[in-house]
């Protein structure tokens, strides 16, 4: 039987706040092993937890941006569960009340637009981290981890509104543009900053009724979230159309090995037993805030994308890779300036992009080293036609490693770009001299040979030929001898 996927996507985005959600320790990637902790986050008798204002405005950037609902009034609750890594046995998130209600996140796949309606966004604490088993000599130890605990999550949940596993990796892709370019978050899935569950439930084409969910947990990378729903559709089909049930399941997916495994059934799923926690007071958020975070919101990615493709003629592709993140998106309208905007566009997606993948860059480093003034000026140079294809490929490599313009970079590797005609007319006629067979081809009308006759000249040259000129001398002298 055809079956229709329905999903949705509940996110965890860990905030890039300096402290951490309820108390002052520093949030810190790599820091010495519990080394970042207090009473607080411990959860020791008597602690009492603080808001983290910044945590807010945060989830505020966020919701605003989305065309969430704020409200003026939410509450924070707790969670109850055991789990090592979660000193206080409850976790403080927020439940029946959360900050942000409603919006959508606009999303463009295959160039169609599409907006997926988000349930709500709410702040709560990570928990910390638990290591096992490890064998220290004879024994085999678990060890736990609470750097972590405290750290400032927002928890964001969508309408089961997506139905593909493109469309999965196509929000959440666009979700992490969009806490980059709000400066909320670096959301870099590796280091766990953006981590995702997943709902899926199947149901035959055309029903209107959902069918059982199950809920993989813990999706951190696109690709494996893109891969786990695929496992769990199909899983969910062959079960179907087995004539089998589909239990009510929460599963983890081991992207490395593509398998899934059932972690639990409905049988044993946790009874939270959530209440608002009395040591924190209701969260109020006064028109006067959402207003002063509102006007503080960067041009939000869709936005700038939609401006690059129409200020710069860019082709949709092109706007949507240079558009994230927005440290690119910025060096790219420096480099555009005054240089050809697609031509811009070519060297950055291309060569720049591939010797950043290559080096192991970060585009920090690319930036400091080839400011957009120097970038310019070989731009300038590329669209003048004054550099060669190949030289300016190779030219590049030398602004990646060398300091000086580019004339003093092309200077110092002894390269003298022929693009004169009083340069280029020997070799031109010298190489039709050299090869009567192929120009008589030619000037019969097997044009193919042209290209041939053009590369001679460029070996000649030792490559320092523009070609565009050697094809107008060459068609130019050619037509001369037919004559
Ligand atoms: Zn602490």
């Amino acid at each position: 039987m055809a079956y229709e996927a329905v999903i949705g996507l509940e996110c965890h985005i860990q905030l890039k706040t300096r402290t951490k959600m309820f108390c002052a320790c520093p949030v810190e990637f790599g820091a010495d092993v519990n080394s970042n902790v207090c009473p607080v986050c411990l959860g020791l008798p008597g602690a009492l937890p603080r808001l983290n204002d910044r945590a807010v405005d945060y989830a505020l950037r966020l919701g605003l941006a989305l065309g969430c609902q704020i409200r003026a009034e939410s509450v924070f609750a707790r969670k109850n569960y055991f789990y090592p890594d979660m000193p206080k046995n409850y976790q403080i998130t927020q439940y029946d009340r959360p900050l942000c209600e409603g919006g959508e996140l606009p999303v463009v796949m295959d160039g169609v637009e599409r907006r997926f309606e988000l349930t709500r966004i709410h702040c709560e604490e990570d928990a910390g981290k638990s290591f096992h088993p490890e064998r220290v000599g004879e024994r085999r130890i678990s060890r736990v981890e609470f750097n972590r605990a405290g750290t400032p999550l927002l928890e964001l949940v969508t309408e089961p509104v997506l139905h593909t596993p493109a469309e999965c990796s196509a929000f959440l892709t666009g979700l992490r543009r969009l806490v980059r370019a709000l400066g909320i978050s670096d959301a870099d899935m590796e280091k766990g900053q953006l981590r995702c569950d997943a709902n899926v439930s199947l149901r035959p084409v055309g029903a209107t009724a959902l069918g059982t969910k199950a809920e993989i947990k813990n999706l951190n990378s696109i690709k494996g979230v893109e891969k786990g729903v695929t496992a769990e559709i199909a899983r969910q089909s062959r079960a179907l159309d087995a004539g089998e049930k589909i239990l009510q399941a929460t599963l983890l997916y081991d992207a490395d090995h593509d398998k899934l495994a059932i972690m639990r059934t409905k049988e044993h799923a946790h009874d939270y037993r959530y209440f608002p926690d009395p040591d924190l007071p209701v969260l109020c958020v006064s028109d006067e805030r959402v207003s002063l975070v509102r006007s503080t919101l960067p041009e939000l990615p869709w936005v700038l994308e939609e401006r690059f493709i129409e200020q710069y003629g860019l082709p949709a592709y092109d706007a949507s890779v240079l558009s994230d993140p927005p440290e690119l998106a910025a060096y790219y309208e420096a480099c555009a300036k005054g240089a050809e905007a697609k031509l811009a566009s070519n060297w950055l997606m291309t060569e720049v992009l591939r010797i950043l993948k290559e080096r192991e860059w970060p585009l920090e480093r690319w930036i400091q080293q080839v400011p957009a003034q120097r970038m310019r000026g070989f731009l300038a140079k590329v669209a003048a036609r004054e550099l060669p294809g190949p030289l300016a490929k190779q030219a590049i490599e030398w602004l990646a490693d060398e300091a000086g313009t580019i004339d003093d970079l092309l200077a110092r590797h002894d390269v003298r770009v022929q693009s004169s005609a009083e340069d280029l007319l020997p070799l031109v006629r010298q190489v039709i001299d050299e090869n009567p067979v192929p120009v008589s081809q030619y000037l019969s009308g097997r044009t193919a040979t042209f290209g041939f006759l053009v590369g001679q000249v460029m070996k000649k040259s030792g490559g320092q030929a523009v070609p565009q000129t050697v094809q107008e001398l060459l068609k130019k002298e050619l037509a001369d001898r037919t004559q």
